[in-house]
């Protein structure tokens, strides 16, 4: 299941891959259960009131429901990592709600995806994605996917069946 892609530099240890499936890891205090994501890189709780210092590395949740996103047009300008001679290519960033989690993770929606199908409330998915560092070289990183139309049937399913291809009853 690895491919051997390294994690884009600054997110060794975010996300996990293999045969368990790719999952984003948090860490989780091990005496109150406190989540951080991105995990923890000092000992201790992010409770103020948990005096532990142990955590332990919890994967989070591989589906969520679009909080809010935003369409990207326009190249960020240096450090932003392309390498040279290659058009920019706008992009879409998701906010995705973590039900059990009660948390909520950015990530950049899969390249193929437009923005123009992605609807707040919509059930997204959690999938491997690759960006291109300014030396060409392909780095692991994590994007968001629409998986389905939201469950209290928000009002434009359309343009989710339009991006799938599928019709619902
Ligand atoms: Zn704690």
């Amino acid at each position: 299941m690895t491919d051997g892609i390294p994690a884009a530099p600054g997110t060794e240890g975010w996300f996990r891959e293999g045969p368990d499936g790719f999952a984003l890891l948090a860490s989780r205090c091990t005496a109150c259960g406190a989540l951080s994501f991105p995990p923890r890189t000092v000992p201790g709780c992010p409770d103020p009131g948990c005096e532990s210092l142990d955590q332990s590395p919890y994967p989070l949740s591989t589906t969520g429901t679009l909080w809010s996103y935003t369409d990207a047009r326009y190249a960020p300008p240096p450090p932003y990592p392309r390498p040279p001679d290659t058009e920019f290519s706008p992009y879409a960033l998701a906010a995705v709600e973590l039900a059990a989690e009660r948390m909520i993770v950015l990530g950049q929606v899969a390249p193929d995806v437009p923005a123009e199908v992605l609807q707040v409330g919509m059930i997204m998915e959690l999938t491997p994605g690759t960006l291109l560092s300014s030396a060409g070289v392909e780095e692991r990183v994590w994007n968001w996917r629409p998986a389905g139309p939201s469950e209290d049937s928000y009002p434009d399913v359309a343009a989710y069946d339009a991006y799938t291809g599928e019709a619902h009853a």
